[in-house]
């Protein structure tokens, strides 16, 4: 039976422990947190992601927590559509993305590889040219040694050295809201340097989103800034930030990375946000995870040689994150005329152009 270590426990980690294990490999997952836990809110997964969850086995169970994501497209901050999509075209097109709750993920995949492969409160803290990785309680050596430890990866120095992660120039704000009546429509709101968006979860409860283009590592008001900045957008946005619990609301300052020059380096693999973080733009981080994750565990399982799964991820994740900072850049304008420029052009584009347009990204098969 062929071993592989894998560092990180989180959606890419868990996912490539499924994958292999279920092809007789013995994996250990090394996670630095206590427990596997989610830290986030909602999850959009596309169907390119879950046509990887269905080559590992967990597709079906993971639809069974989700809602059909439907989105009515893009508006401005009174309301007014800038963009339609046009939900039936990408349905019978490419079939619809779907939403669930992060943690309800995790707990997929956690349940879906074996109790003892995932050891948790380990720190890693590097790997060698031999493949050895030396953590907090020792080192793990297998033939196949997986770096899914997140954009500050510590496996990643040792395959192509230092590399810095690039500010965006924006901030997130996530959180999930329980709101006291049905919501109508969602879809994302536009305005100038700043986005609202919500989507449903399967249990009535609504995922937000907001951003804002801020200098790194600016301290935020939590919900009372959300209450500020957004208070005034259209209907339900008002009452979603009303509903909302200061508590719930997580705040990062969004990072990608850049191109890196491999993936890969003798038996030492990259995957997911230590390979390509991105920004959250086209929803594809996770969803690019579980496609490495696939195609990993099948490369190191049938050939042996990571440098197909270099060459097969590699070109297309960096694509797909090259298109997403695209789309920030022109949701977070914030000049006034240039705003007014967007927002004319975003209501010229037929919905059947943006139906084509998702093809590069969603009709992927493992
Ligand atoms: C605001 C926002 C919204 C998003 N929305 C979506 C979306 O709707 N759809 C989508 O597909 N993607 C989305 N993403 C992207 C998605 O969250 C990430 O791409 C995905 O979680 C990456 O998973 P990962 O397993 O590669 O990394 P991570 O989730 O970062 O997991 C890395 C794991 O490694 C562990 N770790 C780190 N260092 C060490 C160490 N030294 N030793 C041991 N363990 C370690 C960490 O504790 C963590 O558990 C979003 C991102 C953001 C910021």
């Amino acid at each position: 039976m062929s071993e592989a270590v894998i560092v990180g426990g989180g959606i890419g980690g868990l996912a490539t422990a499924v994958a292999l294990s279920r092809r007789g490999w013995d994996v250990e997952v090394l996670e630095r947190a206590p427990r596997i836990e989610a830290v986030g809110a909602g999850l959009s997964l596309w169907p390119n992601a879950l046509r990887a969850l269905d080559a590992i086995g967990v597709g079906a169970e993971v639809r069974s927590r989700a809602s059909e994501e439907g989105s009515a497209g893009i508006r401005d901050e009174r309301g007014r559509i800038l963009s339609r999509t046009d939900i039936a075209a990408i349905r019978d097109r490419y079939g619809l993305p779907i939403m669930l709750h992060r943690a309800d993920l995790l707990e997929i995949l956690r349940a879906a590889v074996p109790e003892s492969a995932v050891r948790t409160g380990i720190s890693v803290t590097g790997v060698d040219e031999e493949g050895v990785v030396t953590h907090s309680e020792g080192e793990s050596k297998g033939d196949l040694i997986v770096g899914a430890d997140g954009i500050h990866s510590v496996v990643r120095r040792a395959v192509c050295g230092d590399i810095t992660p690039v500010y965006a120039g924006y901030t997130a704000w996530r959180m999930v809201v329980t709101p006291s009546e049905p919501i109508g429509d969602l879809g994302e709101t536009w305005g100038r340097g700043e986005r609202f968006g919500f989507a449903a979860l399967p249990d009535g409860r609504v995922y937000c989103f907001a951003t804002a283009n801020l200098p790194a590592g600016t301290e935020s008001g939590g919900l009372a800034e959300l209450r500020r900045r957004f208070g005034d957008w259209h209907a339900p946005i008002p009452a979603l930030l009303a509903a909302a619990d200061p508590a719930s609301v997580l705040k990062h300052d969004i990072y990608e990375l850049p191109p890196l020059p491999t993936y890969v380096r003798g038996t030492v693999a990259l995957l997911g946000d230590a390979a390509h973080a991105m920004t959250p733009n086209l929803g594809q981080g996770a969803c690019q995870a579980l496609e490495d994750a696939v195609i990993l565990a099948r490369v190191a399982d049938e050939r042996g040689d990571l440098t197909h799964y270099d060459r097969e991820r590699r070109p297309r994740s960096q694509m797909i994150t090259a298109r997403s900072r695209r789309i920030g850049t022109v949701a977070q304008l914030s000049s006034r005329p240039v705003v007014a420029l967007r927002n004319a052009s975003l209501r010229l584009v037929p919905p059947s152009a943006q139906v084509r347009a998702l093809a590069t990204v969603l009709d992927w098969t493992c």
